[in-house]
């Protein structure tokens, strides 16, 4: 009998360039290291045998950054890039790339060769191996101390309001799974800080070191930035200051306010004369204690407000039986 003819297979092309890894770049007048970073990362990608897309966001660059960027993208069919019509910031930048990024494993990296584009394959490799996030934690951090302090007030405010312990919240070279960004995807950009914003909705991580370089030129993050940046962290991932500021208020004077009453009314049984500056007192004490109390109500209705607002998921689903 003869053999049947082998059926032809589809051509699996589409399959085939559908990307595993999405590089994600944020860029702000990088002209002079942007052509170098997107060499090394893509020898370094292409060494893992997977294929990966590279998307590049100029964030408004001034410089000839984006002529930079046209030229990468005609020369490799894998660049694909996005250009802001003004300079929007890191993050906002950060959620154009995420939102295109189409590979199971999502990488972030800063364009200015601070990160070290070799060390690619160490954060996707813990991905692969399971975790949400493989978090970037630079070792001998080449920066100024007006770049570095700031760095370390913000990780301190971020690993107590997010509850997770990491090293550094600040480093932008991460990798994360595309389950665990899915969820928080709507919020990445209006919230900075992406990598604090999947690990507070419950993502695992690993920390990976990195190298670190010094930058050529200097930080694309003023004093005055950075000052903005804190706040931004403060109203982001601690919705509650009003709240907890109203009721330490109310209840410091509620407590005094008693304390008054309690001596007023025992002078008023002792010396048989009514202390009417106590009492007054006592009063403004009490009204304080009142009006801390309405404080932290209007912070529990502007945290509900905000959390609509910004769209950030009541709960992220780890996993699900059954149909
Ligand atoms: N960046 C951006 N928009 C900005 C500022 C910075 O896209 O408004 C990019 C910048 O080009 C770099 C990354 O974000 O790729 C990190 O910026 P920078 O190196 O200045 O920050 P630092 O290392 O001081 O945290
Ligand atoms: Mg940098």
């Amino acid at each position: 009998m003869a053999k049947p003819k082998p059926v032809a297979e589809p051509a699996p092309r589409a399959v085939q360039t559908l990307p595993e890894i999405s590089l994600v770049v944020p860029v702000y007048n990088e002209e002079r290291t942007l052509e170098e970073v997107c060499r090394r990362a893509t020898a370094t990608l292409e060494e893992l045998g997977k294929p990966f897309e590279l998307i590049v966001v100029d964030d408004g660059s001034r410089d000839g950054t984006w002529a930079v960027v046209e030229r990468l993208a005609a020369g490799d069919g894998r660049v694909r890039a996005v250009r802001f019509k003004r300079n929007f910031g890191q993050h906002p930048a950060m959620h154009a790339g995420l939102v295109r990024a189409r590979g199971d494993v999502v990488v972030t990296m800063d364009a200015d060769l601070q990160n070290v584009p070799e060390d690619l394959p160490r954060l996707i490799a813990a991905v692969e191996g399971g975790a949400d996030v493989a978090s970037g934690r630079r070792r001998g951090r080449d920066d100024s101390w007006g770049r570095t302090l700031p760095s370390k007030l913000v990780n301190g405010m971020l690993r107590r309001f997010t509850g997770v312990s990491i090293a550094d919240f600040g480093c932008a070279f991460n990798a994360y799974s595309r389950s665990a960004l899915e969820p928080v995807l709507g919020v990445i950009g209006k919230q900075k800080f992406t990598k604090a914003l999947v690990l507070s909705a419950g993502a695992s991580v690993v920390e990976v070191d990195l190298s670190h370089q010094a930058r050529a030129d200097s930080s694309r993050y003023s004093p005055f930035r950075l000052i903005r940046l804190a706040l931004h962290i403060l109203a982001g991932f601690w919705p509650q200051p009003i709240q907890w500021a109203g009721v330490l208020i109310g209840a410091i004077c509620a407590l005094l306010a008693i304390a008054v009453g309690v001596w007023g009314i025992i002078f008023w049984v002792v010396q048989g004369d009514f202390p009417g500056l106590l009492f007054l007192g006592g009063l403004v004490l009490g009204v304080l204690a009142v009006q801390g109390f309405i404080l932290a109500l209007v912070g529990e209705y502007l945290g509900r407000i905000q959390r609509d607002v910004e769209g950030r998921p009541l709960y992220t689903i780890d996993q699900e039986l059954g149909e």
